[in-house]
């Protein structure tokens, strides 16, 4: 008597262990699958991002590039030298000034960017510079881009047309 109610079914035995050993192996499984998907999401994505926003630097790079190209053109040092001096009788210009970028000097047929500021570099030195995300002269911290006639982007204390440095004076 006793021992029917106290023993369990064999059968009722088996079929809890069953259910709990199969619990037991799909909800981590499960987990794994979801780990999985979550693990594979976050691989391809940084994939997708670096090579689309690379894109869009080179060719934000390229659009800044033409940029400088129209607001400062490149030309030889000495048609920049004549200019200057019929433009700005009063501020000497020195020949064959240093470019400071690469600490060479400035010969009269090489071509040269001269910013706003009368700073005067090698082209392909001001164009490196400039590629590098540097937005100002190295040498007077004026911004490289010319604004348009009468706006100044920057204005700061100590900007007089007056009392403009030459590149020159190097
Ligand atoms: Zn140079
Ligand atoms: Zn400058």
């Amino acid at each position: 008597m006793s021992d029917n109610t106290t023993i369990p079914e064999p059968s009722a035995v088996s079929d809890h262990t069953s259910s709990s050993t199969a619990i037991a192996i799909v909800l981590p499984s499960l987990f794994a699958i979801v780990l999985v998907i979550l693990i594979a999401i976050a691989f391809l994505l940084p994939r997708i991002n670096p090579a689309e926003s690379a894109e869009s630097k080179e060719e934000r790079r390229k659009k800044r590039m033409a940029k400088l190209d129209k607001s400062v053109k490149a030309q030889n040092f000495e048609s920049w030298a004549r200019r200057q001096s019929d433009e700005h009788p009063d501020v000497p210009v020195v020949r064959n000034p240093l470019c400071v970028i690469c600490l060479e000097e400035i010969e009269d047929a090489a071509q040269i960017r001269g910013l706003g500021c009368l700073h005067v570099f090698h082209q392909q030195c001001l164009d490196d510079w400039f590629s590098r995300w540097n937005e100002y002269c190295p040498l007077c911290h004026r911004p490289i881009l010319q604004c348009p006639k009468g706006q100044s982007a920057v204005q700061r204390p100590e900007d007089s047309a007056s009392n403009l440095p030459v590149a020159a004076m190097v």
